[in-house]
């Protein structure tokens, strides 16, 4: 049904039909009330460059660029129009104009996007930004670091939302625990942030992979997804990276490709799109996409022990990447729920929370507004608050941090895993 959906939508914009159904699902739209700030809006803001590229003046550059690539038009949208894919394609086009004629903060966080290759392209780069975001949550120096005057104010407001305890090494360094009778080899896709920030969440994937009795290689020589040097506008780097990782695939001998955050499953289930017309890395990038699979997706059919129902309530957030992109909500309810957790569904739990990527730090404003939105939504007296993505989770907790009787956050598969930890299922600690 996924793969129907994803093979329907179309990058041509003469497909839209300016119908406006797609107006009520558009946080942008939602915030500002503004036609050029609507899915709608910014199609007919790209038909008319692409007719006359001289009306592209700073408002419209400004529309386009306000986009969270969030994906909810496309899901609604009864022609298949890939809004977000269209917007993403112009970044990419028109990522030097934007440098030379973008606002301020926007031009800033572009020419963030080299040495940030430098960061999370290599394992020693992860290290450092491990090391990094240690300092950061240090007692003394954090609240040091954070106040140095280069620091732009929304790094250091996205700085509270970094988990209290980072771990000193990263996930691809942990030992694999195989348990007798494997079933099928699985490879775990590491990433950038989770390898490195969240290293104890791709640790509890391997755990609960290992529990419903799957063999997981985590290889070495993998890199980033490429997702935000894509949506960033540099895809040359996104393409080198997803060659790195489409061989990791290929030499690992694993016929899944399991990966739990959002953005990074959305960007490796659409790899071939990098490689369009491209015919030695088209074909491959096709059979690695169809080989991605999402965590939850995957812990869901392995049907793990259920856990019998306890008070501990949890609510969830869907990630954009997730829900609209990939068309995934029932898998983590599914798993938390086997795994004994009582779920409080939340108002529109798909709406984007402002996070999308480096939005947040490149739209402060729009960010903290669509952050405010959610935090308002959040059911009360939830003990949890779940989301399967480092960059919406550290960005939720960041505007939680201030806050009396706020829920905790946390990946799902964390939740599930503390349930199978406690139930003597899954051995030691992380
Ligand atoms: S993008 Fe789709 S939903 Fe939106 S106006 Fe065009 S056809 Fe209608
Ligand atoms: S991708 Fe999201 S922000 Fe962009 S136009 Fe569509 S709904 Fe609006």
């Amino acid at each position: 049904m996924e793969a129907e959906r994803r093979s329907e939508i179309t990058l041509d914009t003469s497909q839209c039909v300016h119908c406006g159904l797609c107006l009520a699902s558009c946080p942008t739209y939602q915030v500002s009330g503004i036609e050029s700030e609507s899915p709608r809006g910014r199609i007919f803001l790209l038909e008319r460059i692409q007719d006359d590229p001289t009306l592209l003046n700073d408002n419209a550059m400004r529309a386009l660029d306000d986009c969270l690539d969030c994906r909810a038009c496309e899901e609604v949208c009864p022609a298949h129009v890939a809004t977000g894919h269209l917007v993403e394609s112009w970044r990419a086009q028109a990522a030097p104009l934007l440098l030379e004629r973008g606002p301020q903060a926007m031009k800033q966080f572009r020419r963030m996007t080299r040495p940030m290759r430098l960061l999370l392209g290599s394992p020693l780069g992860l290290k450092f930004l491990q090391w990094l975001a240690r300092l950061t949550r240090h007692p003394y120096f954090g609240g040091w670091l954070t106040r140095l005057p280069f620091v732009p104010p929304a790094a250091s407001n996205l700085a509270c939302g970094l988990p209290a305890h980072i771990p000193h090494r990263l996930s691809r360094s942990y030992p694999p625990h195989p348990r007798p009778g494997c079933t099928a080899r699985v490879m775990l896709f590491s990433g950038c942030i989770m390898d490195a920030i969240y290293a104890e969440t791709n640790c509890h994937t391997q755990d609960l992979l290992e529990l419903g009795g799957l063999e997981v290689v985590v290889p070495a020589e993998q890199r980033c997804c490429g997702a935000l040097h894509m949506h960033g506008g540099a895809p040359e780097q996104a393409r080198r990276w997803a060659i790195a990782n489409i061989e990791a695939f290929e030499r690992s001998g694993a016929a899944t490709v399991v990966v739990n955050a959002a953005g990074c499953g959305s960007m490796l289930k659409e790899y071939s799109s990098l490689f369009s017309g491209d015919p030695v890395w088209e074909p491959r990038a096709r059979q690695f996409e169809t080989a991605v699979e999402d965590a939850t997706v995957v812990l869901a059919s392995l049907k793990l022990p259920e856990i019998e129902k306890g008070a501990t309530t949890v609510t969830l957030q869907d990630p954009c990447h997730l829900s609209h992109a990939q068309g995934i909500r029932r898998e983590p309810r599914q798993m938390l729920t086997r795994a004994g957790y009582q779920i409080v569904e939340m108002k529109e739990s798909d709406r984007c929370c402002g996070s999308a990527g480096i939005y947040n730090l490149t739209h402060p404003q729009m960010a903290q507004e669509l952050l405010r939105r959610k935090i308002e939504d959040i059911p009360d007296r939830v003990e949890w608050l779940g989301a399967a993505n480092p960059g919406c989770l550290m960005h939720i907790q960041s505007g939680l941090c201030d806050r009396p009787k706020a829920p905790e956050t946390a990946h799902p598969i964390d939740l599930a895993w503390e349930a199978y930890r406690k139930a003597g299922l899954i051995g030691g600690v992380s």
